[in-house]
């Protein structure tokens, strides 16, 4: 199956950036981007692609061991960039430093669990909003809109693995784009306590 690890923030922080979106959907050219849908979103930590079943019960071992290393720390959405002219995201600020030692940490879970990840590139935490088709568009005036945007904060508490189903045959809706499966808390009991 084709899994990733993520961030999911709370409704709360979904509903904020979800009013943000609503405005975006009605601008000039809205049309012409395919928008990711609110169920879905997400902070992708680390992407594995398909993963062989028989890896799944060693990668939740190591993902579990790297979420209980993290101790929870505080993320809000801030703003919006973008990926050339391909992708429009909101964007991220709060404890930086942690959140990319958790997706350090994610990425190197999967790696020993034998799940083959691409080499780094550099980790920008982002919540993907939209995505141009065919060749790409000006996504400049949907990120006068989504620049001055400031989420609350929100206590990050766990290190999700989500399944990314990709669309049957064309049929929209016929099936969660994203599930989570699985869901490990941020740091935790000192192991071995007890
Ligand atoms: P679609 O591929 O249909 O446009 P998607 O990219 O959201 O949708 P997936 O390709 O399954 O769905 O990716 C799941 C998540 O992992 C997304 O947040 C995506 O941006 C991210 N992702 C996908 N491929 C990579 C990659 N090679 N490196 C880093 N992140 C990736
Ligand atoms: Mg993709």
């Amino acid at each position: 199956m084709r899994l990733f690890a993520a961030v999911l923030p709370p409704p709360e922080q979904l509903d904020e950036i979800g009013h943000v979106v609503d405005r975006l959907h009605r601008l000039p050219g809205a049309d012409g981007l395919r928008w990711t849908s609110r169920p879905g979103w997400h902070l992708t930590l680390a992407f594995m692609g398909e993963v062989d079943e028989e890896l799944l019960p060693d990668l939740r071992v190591r993902l579990a061991r790297a979420a209980h290393r993290t101790p929870s720390f505080p993320l809000r959405l801030h703003g919006g960039g973008h990926f050339g002219r391909r992708a429009l995201w909101a964007g991220i600020a709060g404890d930086l430093d942690e959140l990319r030692l958790l997706a350090e940490r994610a990425d190197a879970a999967a790696r020993r669990a034998g799940v083959p990840m691409d080499e780094h590139r550099r980790y920008q935490a982002h919540l993907t909003v939209a995505r141009a088709r065919g060749d790409g568009a000006d996504l400049h005036p949907f990120l006068d809109e989504l620049g001055t945007f400031e989420g609350t904060r929100w206590e990050v508490g766990e290190l999700a693995l989500v399944r990314s189903n990709l669309p049957v045959s064309g049929v929209r809706g016929e099936q969660p784009r994203y599930e989570k499966v699985d869901g490990w808390p941020l740091g935790g009991p000192p192991e071995g306590a007890g």
